[in-house]
């Protein structure tokens, strides 16, 4: 056979191992003598390696009752196995006289459905240990055990205890992941080994047949993997015309592929606890010795004893390591929640500081999204990746909420940037906003524990073995790849309580908002009524004071010196200003409780006729120099209040103008002629520009308040500084905006929109 065709059948063994029936070899390990038995107690089935243990040849013990071989009351006690369950062992010491000797042997005895199993291990006496010592050993190892709370320090502390009580070379604690891979995460072995400690395996190391074994039989060893299998006579039972079940056996002989990757490791003997939690499998306690290594039954017992403590001890352990995420992840929860409920802008305080969004689910990079903007935090992919991957997450959401660990096998741009996002967790927090959270988790193979580097000893040269802790590292790789760790379920419900929470926070924000809405309408309109009010009711007093002033310089104007005469004309100017003051509060009443009559206006025409209104009220209208420079549009506004915008503008601009030759120019900008960043579509930006006296920067809003004024009352023409407060009043009716650029000496522009 070539090389590669080697390979090619060595791997083909390999993915049939699970096929080959491992619990029906037809054979045993030689370190012991196997007898299958009738209810009856007549042997049906033996080992061929009784002569050596027992004297007797195997046509000498077939058919025979089992009292030909053991004392009465030793047959009496093994016929009680009859009345227990199947599957439950129970062992003995017993003596056998073989050829006038007598030897002593450990005799393990379980039912299956049909028949008694008997296996006899001879017992020396350099292997006997007392009972005590074990005790004492166990009992120091289980108070050692419970006194560590962290889960690493427990299993290192078990190997370790393992290894002092069986002496192997190497003891490792194997965990298995969802997947079945496994990773070596405890390890006691003789110093001069290389280390196992932290390298992963692919489930195919275990196939899933052994692992059903290992859940059933806690213990499992193999004295010498080399061991000749001794086969069983006959290789059927006459009973069942089937292979023996061998499943709990405790002599099974060994399954080729076990044989041949643990000896690729350079094991000779090999003894292995199972570990189980909840009924799974968790893991294993591997044993490895380099050389052929026996160890009494009964040490093996007190080692599944240590096994069933560990497994009792990993429950609650595991439960506390899960329990002890929880509350921190909880805590780091309410501590996130409430720091950005409490903010002022709680945007900022989602991304600040970095770590704390990363932990509320143990992510290694975030990205927030609110609207078009997207932050990132930690290792992310770039904005550009992000936003696309955001389009395509958003078709897979449910109930808010999606998750993968395996992202680049369901979206393959994902491969791309697979380093640092295997997995992915997406939160949609709005979907009208398009605001989202989304975590990421690296490729898994970036995250392992690089403890014991893998490469570092490779001691088979001969390419052709497929398993060695290098390859099957390398095997395990290959199956992992494009996948990160798993999200938890804690940790999906971390993400959903932010996510409630933030709502909530919107919500409330929202709430509190609206109900300052309302309160300042109604103050608002309170306000304008009493302004209302209040303008009309002094109007007719003063009315009065004007009128009676008139009277006295018309009628008593004779009576009157020259200083009286001057005092009433002073009143009667300064009633006259009172009105017109009091007729511009009124009208910004009016404006406040005002309904907008909106058509749709042609401003071309509205401007047309104001100019001339506006020209026929002015002396120097020849010199007016209106300029349109391009037709305006049609907008649907009030025509009435819009012409009060207009022609207090156009009034404002003649009027604060100093130059020989003046001129407003009216237009507006497109929204592509406008600068802005928002991308929804905005009105049309209307201005009226003027070459006038331009207005100082610290004035530029200031003028828009009411019976503001920048100048005194004989400059410039007079007027009460209402006009703009009016027109902004206007322009906010329509849901619009106004503002002033200037530059004092050139002139002023005033730009508003109309929604
Ligand atoms: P007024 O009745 O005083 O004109 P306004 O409310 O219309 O009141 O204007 C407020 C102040 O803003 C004015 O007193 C003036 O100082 C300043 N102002 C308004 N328009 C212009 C302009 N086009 N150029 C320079 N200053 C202006």
């Amino acid at each position: 056979m070539s090389q590669s065709e080697d390979k090619t059948a060595q791997t083909a063994s390999l993915t049939n191992h699970d096929r080959k029936p491992i619990h029906i070899p037809g054979s045993i390990q030689p370190h012991g003598v196997l007898l299958a038995l009738s209810p009856q107690l007549d042997i049906l089935q033996v080992s061929d390696n009784t002569l050596d243990y027992l004297g007797r040849t195997t046509q000498e013990l077939l058919g025979q009752p089992l009292n030909t071989l053991l004392a009465q009351e030793q047959v009496a006690a093994i016929r009680q196995c009859w009345s227990k369950k199947v599957d439950s062992v129970t062992s003995y010491k017993v003596s056998i006289i073989t050829l006038n000797q007598e030897r002593y042997f450990d005799c393990i005895v379980h039912r299956t459905e049909d028949v008694v199993i008997l296996e006899l291990e001879p017992i020396h006496s350099r292997d006997e240990v007392s009972f005590l010592s074990f005790y004492t050993l166990v009992n120091e190892a289980i108070a050692q055990m419970q006194k560590t709370s962290n889960l690493t320090e427990f299993l290192h502390l078990v190997a370790t205890e393992l290894r002092e009580i069986t002496a192997f070379d190497r003891v490792m604690v194997y965990q298995f992941d969802r997947n079945a891979a496994g990773s070596v995460v405890a390890e006691a072995k003789r110093e001069d080994l290389p280390p196992y400690l932290g390298l992963h395996y692919p489930a195919t190391d275990i196939p899933a047949q052994a692992r059903d074994l290992y859940t059933r039989s806690l213990l499992r060893f193999i004295p010498n993997l080399t061991a000749q299998p001794v086969k069983l006579v006959p290789i059927e039972n006459p009973i069942t015309h089937q292979p023996l079940d061998l499943s709990l056996s405790v002599l099974r002989s060994v399954d080729s592929c076990c044989i041949e990757y643990h000896q690729n490791m350079g094991v000779a003997a090999l003894l292995v606890i199972s570990l189980i939690q909840e009924q799974q499998l968790w893991g294993l306690i591997s044993c490895h010795h380099h050389t052929p290594k026996h160890i009494s039954y009964e040490l093996r017992q007190i080692c599944e004893f240590l096994g069933r403590i560990v497994s009792s001890e990993l429950t609650h352990k595991v439960n506390q390591l899960e329990l002890d995420y929880k509350v921190k992840l909880k805590s780091l929860q309410s501590e996130f929640i409430e720091s950005i409920s409490q903010a002022d802008n709680f945007i900022d305080a989602l991304i600040k500081p970095e770590l704390r969004l990363l932990d509320v689910v143990s992510a290694s990079g975030a990205a927030v999204c609110l609207d078009n903007e997207i932050t990132l935090v930690g290792a992310t992919p770039d904005i550009e990746q992000v936003r696309a991957l955001i389009e395509w997450a958003d078709t897979q959401v449910k109930d808010n909420l999606f998750s993968t660990n395996s992202l680049p096998q369901l979206y393959p741009d994902g491969i791309a940037f697979k380093d640092t996002v295997s997995g992915l967790l997406l939160l949609r927090i709005s979907q009208v906003r398009r605001y989202y959270i989304l975590w990421f988790r690296p490729e898994v193979i970036q995250t392992v524990n690089w403890a014991g580097n893998p490469n570092e000893f490779i001691h088979l040269a001969d390419d052709t073995l497929t398993l060695n802790p290098r390859k099957s590292f390398a095997k395990w790789q290959e199956t992992v790849r494009l996948t990160s760790l798993p999200w938890k379920p804690c940790e999906l419900d971390s993400a959903i309580a932010l996510r409630n929470a933030i709502v909530g926070i919107v919500l409330s924000k929202a709430d509190e908002l609206a109900k300052i809405n309302l309160d300042l309408e109604r103050s608002n309109r309170e306000l304008a009524s009493f302004a209302y009010a209040a303008s009309h009711d002094l109007k007719e007093p003063l009315r009065g004071i004007y009128n009676y002033s008139t009277i006295l310089l018309e009628d008593y104007g004779l009576v009157l010196d020259d200083d009286g005469i001057e005092c009433l004309e002073t009143v009667v100017t300064l009633s006259v200003r009172m009105e017109t003051l009091i007729n511009a509060l009124l009208r910004l009443a009016q404006l406040g409780k005002a309904q907008l009559r909106k058509r749709a206006i042609d401003f071309n025409e509205l401007l047309n006729q104001l100019i001339d209104v506006f020209r026929a009220s002015r002396q120097d209208s020849q010199l007016l120099d209106i300029r349109i420079p391009r037709p305006l549009a049609t907008v649907q506004c009030d025509s009435v209040l819009v012409n009060e915008v207009f022609s207090n503008l156009i009034g404002n601009a003649f009027k604060y103008n100093d130059k020989a030759e003046q001129w407003v120019e009216i237009g507006y900008l497109d929204p592509d002629e406008q600068q802005t960043k928002e991308q929804t579509p905005v009105p049309p930006l209307f201005y009226v520009r003027d070459n006038g006296i331009g207005i100082p920067e610290h004035h530029r809003e200031t003028i828009f308040r009411l019976f503001k004024r920048l100048h005194s009352q004989e400059k410039y023409g007079g007027g009460v500084g209402a006009g703009l407060a009016i027109v902004k009043k206007i322009v906010e009716l329509h849901n619009g905006r106004i503002w002033v650029e200037s530059t004092v000496g050139i002139g002023s522009t005033f730009y508003f929109t109309l929604e």
